[in-house]
């Protein structure tokens, strides 16, 4: 088989255009470094200071003690990414290396849950705007690659791949908080270990293990399905210490993971074909690639991801 290795080089992004993050700026102005590096700044989550001293009873965040303004009670998935989904329902499956068949589907009104105060709910409403963005960049990628019409047009989006992290990092939040995330039936939130520093250095000051972040993969021969619905998977430690180590979204038609404690087991991982923070995610069908650049901080290998669409 020949492999085409110009086909998975990142098209240039023209430092005169609109910069493909969404934003009204030119490239150059906006996403677009020197040297041609790309980088999208998201703002800091970390709730303006000074830090208000207290710690909400009930906040998972409380441990910071820099709450304020009582119990807030939010979708954890934030309806401004809820509302991107046609069909706004949720896949729970156990753990996602068990075979399914353990999956239930729950309304997006079980989603809601009083686990965050008012101060940190708003504070990290930031991630689920770029999730949102995410979503809807995405979305138009998959409309592009279904259409009939002969524009070979290339789509290129920039969307902050730390920010993506986070988000999902959030969203493994609230399940475990909301004690919905289960295995083989019994809620892992009473058995089980989180590492609330762990947590709060990943969200405010984005510092991960190494090893750890977010990964996503490309399940070989598996068509895209599911494009409106999103899937999660708490991923726990399989042995006699309990610890929740992560969780697995398949969103919109991809597959993310977003691994929190390093006690996992990377080799397992990547044997599964998970990749750790991607770079670019190429979509292929026969006459068109689009691409989907996700950012990182300085010092993130290349690595393209290429998803390709099946007749
Ligand atoms: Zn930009
Ligand atoms: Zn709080």
């Amino acid at each position: 088989m020949v492999i085409d290795r110009k086909r998975l080089i990142r098209p240039t992004i023209d430092p005169h255009l609109l910069c493909p993050c969404g934003s009204t700026k030119r490239a150059a102005a906006c996403c677009l470094g020197a040297g041609g590096s790309v980088r999208k700044f998201v703002k800091s989550v970390r709730p303006h200071p000074p830090t208000t001293g207290n710690s909400q009873n009930g906040c998972y965040l409380g441990h910071t003690n820099d709450c304020a303004g009582g119990i807030s009670r939010e979708h954890y998935i934030s309806e401004d990414v809820l509302e991107e989904l046609s069909e706004p329902a949720v896949a729970i499956d156990g753990v996602f290396w068990l075979p399914p068949g353990e999956r239930q589907i729950v309304g997006i009104n079980s989603l809601t849950a009083n686990i965050l105060c008012v101060r940190h709910n708003s504070a990290l409403s930031p991630l689920d705007a770029e999730a949102g963005h995410f979503l809807r960049t995405v979305k138009r990628i998959h409309a592009s690659l279904d259409t009939k019409s002969v524009s070979r047009k290339r789509l290129i989006s920039i969307v902050s791949g730390e920010a993506l992290e986070q988000w999902i990092l959030k969203v493994a939040c609230g399940l475990f908080y909301s004690k919905i995330a289960s295995h083989n039936g019994l809620r892992i939130a009473i058995d089980h270990a989180i590492e609330d520093a762990v947590i709060a250095e990943g969200l405010f000051s984005k510092r991960w293990f190494s090893n750890c972040g977010l990964y996503m993969r490309v399940a070989i021969g598996q068509r895209v399905t599911g494009i409106n619905a999103i899937s999660m998977a708490p991923l726990i430690a399989l042995t006699p210490e309990k610890r929740y180590l992560g969780i697995r979204v398949s969103i919109i038609g991809l597959e993310f993971a977003v691994i929190f404690d390093p006690r996992h087991d990377a080799a397992t991982l990547a044997a599964e074909g998970w990749r750790l923070r991607p770079t670019d995610v190429s979509f292929r069908s026969k006459p068109r690639t689009h691409w989907l650049i996700l950012t990182w901080p300085a010092g993130v290998p290349s690595r393209v991801i290429e998803l390709r669409r099946l007749p």
